[in-house]
């Protein structure tokens, strides 16, 4: 029987709608209003048909949008009127695939208040264990095999629900209906803790070490203890001083006491990782603020649901061992993001070493036995658990760019909106996410990814490979582009059998079968054979090869929803190594850009680069370089040139194998390396990054002078102002900054000279280089002062991790122009 009153919608919705209880809110709602119909999960998103008062129905239709639970990003809503079909209640149907289309899946979120607070209740039938989730929060993008998410697709099949676990499933007003990891400890995963010791305990059958239950075989490895217990010994270890390998979210992290130097001393030995720094977790935002300054942007990044690692201005009172962070005046810290991490922390009462579970460049380890084969060199004892991990995924880092006196600023405006918000009652806004203003992503992973970027235009099926280094790809359908988790440095084979793991599961995931491939212009990288090959075995064109300052250029247009219409920018890419159009190694452009082309309006000068890229890891070689070709010998700093300098200069002299670079990042290496402060290196800027660290406050600070000559900046007139300053024996941290202020100056000159000639006032800046937030900070307000509109990254990382979403834009645009003509 169909009410004379009655009419009725279709509703679509696609987005973020699955995973994060959009079912539950939409019964509840219909429910509340009286409706009667059904909602439908399937591969594409959520169809709803509704029918009822059309009075009923418009306020149903805005509060899906109004209302949607925080998780939930709705792209597309669409309602249209159908003829009723009389149903007699609302009910939740069965989920269905449908060829070719596709979902957006949900990142991993961070534990939830409601279950932390379960977690810690003594009366809760979860108390204290490890695996508590919700569908507010838990494991997502790292447990789905297939779509649409539901539970038989995921790595939780293995586990049937409890009695429990299924009513809560099933109810659609619990916080758990249609939770796919929802567990507790009768019917979910369990930890346990094994060593590789001698003194193996546990029960050894048909030749391999086997847990008390019987569950998982650990071959080689003694089970110390399962389950509860396991905290207990993972915690005493740690406090002992040990090295411990923990099964978390994405991947294998190793973890030691952070107060502790010697651990610290042995975790970077056995990790092989003399300098670079280590990340942090605190157990709460409270005990952060013992170790780092935090501002209200900071601590809205800490808490938030992605729970990124951030990279604080570390305190003179922190506890935490120097040996941590080498050199460094940052410390990155992250809060648990996991019920383990949060009992362990609790447990532990101190802040960890929280570091990816590999050794030196190696992608993170994600299974049991590739853990203990890979990391049993370096753990002491083995945190494991039985859930599958699917797909790797690191932890994500960020941070937060602001002027100094935008600090103050923010802080006030904290306080207004706090009592506005107590007086009205009102609820704080979701945590915001990727819309952050503020936010700079430096390692896009957890909590991130595999969220799209949504193009400015349609986009065909496309892969864009991406470069070397920080690797991540890029695929595209329609207007998205599904750029990939970090996937690391492509040097090695374990990095790349990850990046293919991770492609195929993109491809799968979202249903992209690539009809064009696009590369780095560089003849030699891995990912540039590697876009040949995948072009030969499916029959596609040659891979379209893309200037990799072009493509960051385009990534930060992309980033930034730039609509092609809008034209060209000017595009300051400032990075370590790009190959360029004439076969030199670029890093310091100023460029005239759009999706479609690029011209180089103004660089660095060409300087030598003795043994090529591989002296990147030499920083002094290159200050060598720059001064045999900048400066009178009679001019070198005092005692400079001893031995070796004496073969480069040769080497110099007949040409052997000397390259000629732009990049802006061998001048700060080359700087560096002459005020003494970095002269070799033992991971990826380093030289660059110790240098900002030692700077002096810098605001007040005149910069040195440069030249430009046409299209040329010219650095000899810094050289001698630096070495002048150097011999006069002006402290180092003073003349850090002084050149920090100088590439500051550098930006803004080569800007309005390319201003003058084409009008255009739009500035993207794009480029490792732009990670140094000195310079950044230094740089924008001098921009804006100078009447330029900024881009910056807002969802990528500004370094190499965000090339192969310019590469994908470039080729999106081109093919997309083919197929206009
Ligand atoms: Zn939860
Ligand atoms: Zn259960
Ligand atoms: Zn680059």
């Amino acid at each position: 029987m169909v009410d004379q009153d009655t009419v009725a919608y279709r509703i679509t919705i696609s987005g973020v709608v699955q995973g994060v209880g959009f079912r539950p809110f939409v019964y509840n709602l219909a429910q509340r209003l009286g409706l009667r119909g059904w909602v439908l999960n399937h591969s594409g998103g959520v169809d709803i048909e509704a029918e009822g008062a059309l009075e009923r129905l418009t306020t149903f239709i805005a509060a899906l949008r109004d209302e949607a639970p925080p998780l939930a990003r709705i792209e597309s809503l669409e309602a249209v009127p159908i003829s009723a079909n009389g149903y007699e209640e609302f009910e939740i149907r069965h989920s269905e695939a449908q060829a070719g289309r596709f979902m957006l899946i949900s990142p991993d979120v961070a534990t939830c208040p409601d279950c932390l607070r379960e977690l810690f209740d003594f009366a809760d039938r979860r108390y204290r264990y490890p695996f508590i989730n919700c569908t507010n929060c838990g494991p997502r993008f790292t447990i789905i095999e297939d779509i649409p998410y539901d539970r038989p697709l995921t790595t939780m099949r293995v586990f049937p629900l409890c009695e429990a676990c299924r009513a809560e499933y099933e109810d659609p007003t619990d916080r758990r209906f249609h939770a796919q990891p929802n567990a507790c400890p009768v019917c979910g995963p369990k930890i346990w803790i094994s060593e590789s010791a001698n003194q193996r305990v546990g029960e050894k059958v048909n030749g391999e070490w086997r847990m008390e239950n019987g569950e998982t075989h650990i071959p080689d490895y003694a089970v110390l203890s399962t389950q509860y217990d396991a905290l207990a010994v993972a915690v005493d270890r740690l406090l002992k001083g040990e090295i411990l390998a923990i099964k978390g979210l994405g991947g294998f992290q190793l973890a030691c006491d952070a107060t502790n130097a010697k651990a610290v001393q042995r975790l970077r030995e056995r990790k092989r990782r003399p300098h670079k720094p280590f990340a942090v977790m605190v157990a709460t935002l409270e005990e952060a603020r013992t170790h780092c300054a935090i501002s209200p942007a900071e601590a809205e990044l800490l808490t938030s649901s992605q729970a990124p690692i951030v990279l604080l201005d570390r305190r003179d009172a922190s506890t935490i061992a120097e040996g941590v962070a080498p050199n460094q005046k940052t410390l990155g810290l992250m809060l648990p993001y996991t019920p383990l991490h949060h009992l362990l922390l609790r447990d532990v009462g101190r802040p960890l070493v929280m570091t990816s579970g590999n050794v030196s460049e190696e992608p993170i380890a994600k299974d049991n036995d590739e853990a203990l084969a890979r990391l049993s060199g370096i753990a002491e004892a083995f945190l494991l658990h039985n859930r599958d991990i699917y797909a790797r995924y690191d932890d994500s880092v960020v941070r937060v760019i602001e002027k100094a006196n935008e600090r103050e600023k923010e802080k006030a405006n904290l306080r207004i909106s706090e009592a506005t918000n107590r007086r009205v009652g009102a609820q704080i806004a979701p945590k915001s996410e990727i819309q952050n203003p503020k936010l700079q992503i430096i390692r896009r992973a957890r909590g991130y990814a595999p969220f799209p970027v949504r193009l400015p235009f349609g986009a065909p099926p496309l892969l864009a490979v991406g470069p070397l280094l920080k690797n991540t790809f890029t695929l595209t359908r329609d207007e998205y582009a599904f750029v990939s988790q970090h996937i690391g440095d492509m040097e090695n084979l374990e990095t790349l059998a990850h990046y293919e793991a991770a492609l195929a599961t993109y491809q799968h995931l979202f249903r992209i079968e690539p009809e064009y491939v696009v590369c780095d212009l560089h003849p030699d990288y891995l990912t540039t054979r590697l876009a040949a090959d995948y072009a030969t075995e499916h029959g596609l064109p040659a891979p379209l090869a893309v200037q990799h300052h072009h493509a960051h250029i385009a990534a930060c247009l992309a980033d930034n929803g730039w609509a092609p219409e809008l034209g060209p920018v000017i595009g300051v890419a400032l990075d370590g190594t790009g190959y360029g159009t004439d076969g030199a190694i670029w890093g310091g452009e100023w460029l005239v850009a759009d999706y479609g082309d690029f011209r180089r309006a103004a660089q660095l000068e060409y300087l030598p680069l003795p043994g090529g890229d591989a002296a990147i890891r030499h920083p002094w070689r290159i200050a060598v370089a720059y001064l045999h070709a900048l400066v009178d010998p009679e001019d070198y700093p005092a005692g400079f040139c001893p031995g070796e300098a004496g073969l480069i200069r040769q080497q110099l002299e007949k040409g052997l194998n000397v390259a000629q670079t732009s990049s802006m990042g061998r001048l700060f290496d080359a700087v560096s390396a002459l005020l003494g402060v970095c002269r070799e290196t033992s991971y990826e800027a380093q030289a660059a990054i110790e240098l900002e660290q030692i700077a002096a406050p810098a605001a007040a600070l005149a910069p040195y002078p440069f030249a430009i000559e046409r299209d040329i900046i010219r650095v000899a007139p810094l050289f001698y102002a630096l070495l002048g300053d150097l011999a006069r024996g002006i402290p180092v941290p003073e003349i850090a900054a002084r050149f920090h202020v100088t590439v500051a100056e550098m930006v803004v000159a080569g800007a309005r000279r390319i201003r003058e000639e084409t009008g255009i006032a739009t500035v993207a800046l794009s480029g490792g280089v732009f990670q140094n937030r000195l310079l950044l900070e230094l740089t924008l307000p001098r921009l804006e002062a100078a009447g330029f509109e900024l881009l910056l990254h807002r969802q990528m990382p500004p370094n190499d991790g965000g090339v192969s979403l310019g590469q994908a834009a470039v080729g999106a645009f081109a093919l997309r122009k083919t197929d206009q003509k």
